[in-house]
C-alpha cells in the first residue's frame, strides 16, 4: 500500500461501500451510518507515521501458546493523537449516528479540555478494564457502551498501524488460536481464498489477518463438524455465517474463490450485517461488536 496518498484510501473505501449499497440495498442504512467513518479511519491509518525504530521481543515458545504479540500498554494513544483522531471522526460519527450525536459532542468537548484525571483515564481507554470505563463514562455523563463504542472507532487506525508494523515480526511464527496473534482480539470476519481453501481471520481491534484451521471453531476450538453449521442464503452463497452449537458465536465468513469482483476487507463485514441479524435472531452472539448494535439504535 505504499506510494497511496490518504485521499486514495478514502476513495477506495467509498468505492466499496457505493458497490455495496447498490447490491444490498436493504443495508443502506448501515452504509450510510459507517461510510464517512470508515474513510476518515482508512485516510488517517495512511497518514500515522511509522515506527520502524520499535523492537518487539518475542519467546517463541510463549507466542506458540498462545500469548499475543503486543500488549495493553502497546495499544495506549497519546493525547495528541486522539485529539486528532477526534477532529476527523467525531464530526464523521455524529454525521453517521444522528441518535447519539449529543453523547459524541460530550466525549469532543471533554477532549477540549485540559483535565489531568480525563487525559490519564483517556489514555488507557481503548482497552481499559470496566471499571475504568464506567468511571469515565460516569465522568464524563455518557453511557459507557457509546462511550466503548466511539474509543474503539478512534483508535482502530492507531491499532491497524501497530498491527502493520508488529507483524512483520511474526511471519516465520506459527499461530494455532482463534484470537489475533498480534492483539488476541477475536475475528470480525474470515476468508477462504486461494486453490487449497486457507482459511484467514481478520481482527476486530487491529485488522491483522492470520490464517485459522479450516474446520475449528475459533472460539471455542471445536472440530466436532456436527456441532457447526454454515448459513447462507442462495443467492449469495459466498456469504456465510458460520454457525457453532458448542458455543453459541458465530463469524460471518467470505468465500473469496469464486468471486470476481474485489472484495476491500476494511469494509467487508457492513456488507455481511444481514447474516447477523440472522445469526443473531437464532441465539447466536457475535463474538466482537458488530454494525448491527449501533446502526440499530
Ligand atoms: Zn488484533
Ligand atoms: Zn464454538
Amino acid at each position: 500500500m505504499t506510494g497511496s496518498t490518504s485521499s486514495d484510501q478514502a476513495t477506495r473505501i467509498r468505492r466499496a461501500i457505493d458497490r455495496m449499497r447498490k447490491e444490498l440495498p436493504q443495508l443502506s442504512e448501515i452504509f450510510d451510518a459507517f461510510e464517512d467513518l470508515s474513510a476518515e479511519q482508512e485516510a488517517f491509518r495512511t497518514i500515522l507515521p511509522n515506527n520502524n525504530e520499535k523492537e518487539y521481543v518475542i519467546d517463541p515458545g510463549q507466542f506458540r501458546d498462545g500469548l499475543p504479540l503486543l500488549r495493553k500498554e502497546d495499544f495506549t494513544v497519546d493525547f495528541s493523537y486522539l485529539r486528532q483522531a477526534a477532529d476527523r471522526m467525531i464530526p464523521a460519527m455524529i454525521k453517521g449516528f444522528p441518535s447519539i450525536q449529543q453523547q459524541l459532542e460530550l466525549l469532543d468537548k471533554a477532549l477540549r479540555r485540559n483535565d489531568s484525571f480525563l487525559l490519564k483515564s483517556l489514555a488507557v481507554m481503548p482497552v481499559g478494564t470496566d471499571t475504568e470505563l464506567e468511571t469515565l463514562a460516569a465522568r464524563l455523563q455518557m453511557d459507557s457502551g457509546i462511550l466503548k463504542f466511539t474509543m474503539l472507532q478512534l483508535v482502530k487506525p492507531f491499532a491497524a498501524k501497530q498491527a502493520e508494523m508488529a507483524a512483520v515480526s511474526l511471519d516465520a511464527l506459527s499461530w494455532q488460536k482463534g484470537y489475533c496473534p498480534v492483539c488476541g482480539s477475536w475475528p470480525e470476519l474470515g476468508f477462504l481464498e486461494g486453490k487449497e481453501g486457507r482459511r484467514w481471520l481478520r481482527c476486530s481491534f487491529c485488522s491483522h489477518e492470520w490464517t485459522f484451521m479450516r474446520t475449528k471453531c475459533p472460539f471455542c476450538e471445536t472440530d466436532d463438524h456436527e456441532k457447526m453449521e454454515l448459513y447462507f442464503s442462495e443467492e449469495r452463497s459466498h456469504e456465510r455465517a458460520e454457525l457453532c452449537y458448542q458455543c453459541m458465536r458465530y463469524l460471518v465468513s467470505i468465500d473469496l474463490r469464486d468471486l470476481a469482483d474485489d472484495v476491500v476487507r476494511e469494509v467487508a463485514s457492513l456488507g455481511l450485517v444481514y447474516l447477523d441479524i440472522l445469526a443473531q435472531e437464532k441465539g447466536f452472539s457475535p463474538a466482537s461488536m458488530s454494525a448491527t448494535l449501533l446502526a440499530s439504535g
